[in-house]
């Protein structure tokens, strides 16, 4: 007789089947109005870059936070759950390039082919309020929020240095510098140019960026670290040392901003009471400045120019010096460059004693950091200490320590725990009281102030580039700088343009854009050409999501009241620093605008860890990617999706193992079938009370009961998802294992039915096609993902008897079984009676015993 075929799980049957039946009900995954009467539940993925093709990564990201959305939505939240495209960027310019392309085009398309793979994902967004940020009616509220931040003295311009490619006779990102050349011509060294750049004046919230992080419980310890670190507070003082010649020091650049901006803070902060040229140098040790032996000067300082204006030598050796800054800028680690630096044979005065000191040019000196200069107290600083000994400069000590020191290794002494010796009128002061002391000596002199830096810089907007935001601003003769008017925006992106990356920014080579009239005066007047960067659209896109179809305002605020701050922000570490500092900033100045009452976006980071293979990071030259499209047709989607939830950790990396997919898709197979075959005698208990269960229904309901408990505390919060899925396998493995007793009848219909509909319902979060396939095989009524959440029965899950490890000097030697009440007394003459435990402490002395209840016991034993 031949056997009856046994029916096979086809995710390619069920799941196209599912996705039709979900894609015509628009209200499936649509956020309800604010009155539905329930609690919101706000879940953000980042939004990923349009390149074409979704990766393992987004694969990832979107798994965990539709998880979590299925999963609030079955809890009987109003979740708000959206998707959009940060469609703005440099690749779609060089596809333009390299396919001829227009960038929109390339753009739009590669959307379209990525929203096909997110729903074949089975992803539940709210396609509603999908936004694209290359599209006018988003971008004109980047031009809209920038004019109320140039109103508001929080944007303003500079000259500041980019990357220039003679070759190409335009401006290069950073990615596009390769080796200090340029990408497209790969021996042309890159220049660095001035040019007059917009900034957003975001230093103006660093202190609030700084403290708002301790109330930010909710994010990773390690992006709030990197987030101080990234702002980089320093108290200290900046003090003038007198150039001892007298040659001037020029203006280092001035800002121009709009007539209603605060003054921009004044580089001197006091009035010079004489002509004599300065250096202005930040310390945070001014009680050490009597054993000052030099000062140094960044490369790029301004006085350096002038220096070697007149020193032909000087000049080659301070290139070299930039040279290596430079390099070890480009490597990531400028803490760690080989330190080196010129004399200068110029000579600056300390303000304190009129004593002569050196000034050097050094490589490890950052312009962009407090004054671009310092002074180098070798006895107190290491970094000094280590600079003096290598070129032989004087090591002097001013810090006395207070404990005694061994003297053969007294400096350098760096610790504040010490008094004054060699500094005149100050010794004997403590280092705090000297500190205070000279900062208000420096500013009666008016040759300094106490101050507090920070790393933190202005954010650069401007780009040279054809697609991103138009800077919605015009140059005109007579008026200057004149913001286009409200009424004007959008400022429109020409449709059709040559991209040739050649000859400066590409929209100034539009007639039809450059060329406009002024709005104040009337005459002809120029557009700004800059575009904005694009981190600008992501830094407030999530709010857009609340009222995405909003054309009068960026969103209304009374809707974003509700929605914010997000519950749940989901996506990669790696937008730590950049995406997650703007965003904070622009909650901060919209706060200050009016629009929204919270001070912080989300109340929640999650970083999901990377996904790679065999070891490495996933790319296309080491031949390495996996292609989700690839596993949902060998596997399904739901396998590929459980699978990313399964093989690790969340927050940690993910080897993607294809064996590990084909593993999950068996694992569905064979709830799949479970369900088919009991699924008649399910129904039949519909409608019954499962009474007092004992034996194996009693044993399975504990099972299903303690993995509802595991699987619901993730979902709050641990989210180990991994372990999620393990406990699912374990309870089918359960069933499995009583396949014969089931076919028996041994446990009465409504206990399957249990059993089977709450396994569908455990599933839904993270395999929704296949819940929403047995929820239809079981006969249940709508849709899985609007069904209660199971809660878990504590009496059921109760254990009455537990199995506990007994070790003899910390290694295993049996397990006993105990009451699951039992208490240290009983477990204890359960591991002493036990037959193993008696073999192995024969004629041994047992000198202590551990019990942990309900864990564990040890006995040490000589
Ligand atoms: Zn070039
Ligand atoms: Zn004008």
């Amino acid at each position: 007789m031949a056997e009856e075929k046994e029916l096979r799980y086809e995710p390619a049957t069920i799941e196209p089947k599912w996705q039709a039946r979900w894609a015509s009900n628009p209200k499936m995954f649509a956020a309800e109005p604010a009155d539905c009467g329930k609690p919101k539940y706000y879940v953000l993925e980042m939004l990923p870059y349009p390149s074409g093709q979704l990766h393992m990564g987004h694969v990832r990201n979107y798994s965990i936070g539709d998880a979590l959305a299925r999963h609030m939505w079955m809890r009987g939240y109003n979740v708000l759950h959206p998707m959009g495209w940060d469609a703005f960027g440099l690749p779609a310019e060089n596809a333009a390039l390299k396919h001829n392309t227009p960038p929109r085009e390339w753009t739009l398309s590669n959307i379209a082919a990525m929203k096909v793979q997110m729903d074949r994902l089975g992803l539940g967004y709210d396609w509603a309020r999908e936004i694209a940020t290359c599209l006018p009616e988003y971008y004109r509220w980047n031009q809209w929020f920038f004019l109320r931040m140039y109103e508001k003295g929080l944007v303003y311009r500079k000259k500041s240095k980019v990357n220039w490619c003679p070759e190409c006779a335009t401006v290069l990102a950073n990615e596009q510098v390769v080796d200090g050349c340029c990408w497209r011509h790969e021996t042309t060294k890159v220049d660095q140019r001035d040019l007059v750049q917009w900034f957003y004046r975001i230093t103006a919230y660093a202190q609030e960026l700084l403290d708002g992080l301790d109330n930010l419980d909710g994010w990773p310890e390690k992006v709030r670290t990197m987030q101080r670190n990234w702002i980089g507070r320093s108290e200290g003082t900046e003090v003038d040392f007198f150039l001892d010649e007298g040659s001037g020091v020029r203006d280092q650049g001035s800002e121009v901003g709009p007539s209603t901006a605060p003054a921009a803070k004044s580089a001197s902060g006091s009035v010079q009471d004489d002509n004599r040229a300065r250096i202005r140098v930040f310390t945070t040790r001014v009680d050490t400045i009597f054993g000052a032996t030099s000062v140094q000067l960044a490369p790029q300082h301004a006085l350096v120019a002038e220096f070697t204006a007149h020193d032909a030598e000087l000049k080659v050796q301070v290139e070299e010096l930039l040279e290596q800054q430079k390099k070890a800028r480009e490597a990531g680690d400028l803490g760690a460059i080989e330190k080196h630096g010129v004399p200068t044979g110029r000579f600056a005065l300390n303000p304190y004693n009129g004593e002569r000191v050196p000034i050097w040019v050094a490589n490890y000196i950052l312009a962009d950091y407090g004054t671009g200069a310092i002074m180098s107290v070798p006895g107190h600083d290491e970094r000094d200490f280590e600079f003096a000994t290598k070129y032989g400069l004087e090591i002097r000590e001013v810090i006395q320590p207070v404990q005694e020191v061994e003297s053969a290794e007294r400096l350098p002494f760096c610790s504040h725990d010490g008094v004054l010796v060699n500094s005149g009128e100050f010794d004997g002061l403590s280092c705090v009281d000297a500190q205070k002391k000279l900062q208000e000596i420096a500013a009666q002199g008016a040759f300094g102030e106490a101050k507090v830096i920070f790393r933190l810089k202005d954010w650069g907007l401007s780009r040279q580039r054809y697609w991103g935001t138009p800077i919605p601003m015009i140059h005109c003769e007579q008026c200057g700088l004149v913001q286009v008017p409200d009424a004007q925006l959008p400022v429109l992106l020409p449709d059709r343009i040559e991209i040739t990356q050649q000859g400066g920014s590409p929209l100034s080579r539009v007639p039809e854009f450059l060329n406009t009239t002024c709005p104040k005066c009337g005459s002809a007047a120029r557009r700004e050409t800059d575009t904005m960067d694009t981190f600008v659209d992501s830094s407030w896109y999530f709010y857009r999501y609340t009222d995405a179809r909003n054309d009068r305002a960026p969103f209304d605020p009374a809707t974003a009241q509700y929605w914010f701050p997000i519950d749940q922000y989901i996506g990669g570490v790696e937008h730590a620093i950049l995406h997650l500092i703007y965003s904070r900033f622009w909650t901060k100045v919209m706060r200050d605008l009016g629009l929204i009452v919270n001070d912080e976006p989300a109340r929640r980071l999650f970083t999901q860890g990377m996904v790679i293979k065999d070891g490495a990071k996933m790319s296309k030259s080491k031949g390495n990617v996996v292609s989700p499209d690839e596993m949902i047709n060998k596997y399904g989607a739901d396998a590929t999706r459980m699978y990313a939830l399964f093989a690790a950790p969340p927050d940690r990396d993910l080897d993607w193992q294809e064996d590990g997919v084909a593993g999950v898709s068996r694992f569905l197979g064979r709830v799949w079938r479970l369900t088919e075959r009991y699924a008649t005698l399910a129904r039949s208990g519909r409608g019954q009370k499962v009474e007092a269960p004992s034996g194996l229904s009693l044993k399975l309901l504990r099972k299903l009961h303690q993995t509802i408990a595991k699987i619901t505390l993730d979902f709050e919060g641990r989210w180990h998802f991994n372990t999620c899925v393990a406990a699912i396998m374990e309870l089918v493995n359960e069933m499995q294992a009583a396949d014969g007793q089931l076919a028996g009848g041994e446990v009465p219909a409504p206990v399957v039915l249990e059993l089977l509909r709450t396994l569908a319902l455990l599933l839904a979060p993270m395999a929704p096609y296949l819940a929403a396939e047995l929820w239809e095989m079981l006969g249940e009524e709508g849709d899985v993902l609007r069904a209660p959440w199971p809660a878990s029965d504590p009496e059921l899950a109760k254990e009455d008897q537990l199995e506990i490890p007994v070790q003899i000097n910390g290694k295993l030697a049996t397990v006993v079984t105990v009451a699951a009440d039992a208490d240290a007394k009983v477990i204890e003459d359960a591991a002493l009676a036990d037959e193993k435990v008696k073999a192995r402490t024969a004629g041994k002395t047992v000198v202590k015993i551990v019990v942990v209840p309900g864990k564990l016991v040890n006995l040490v034993v000589k």
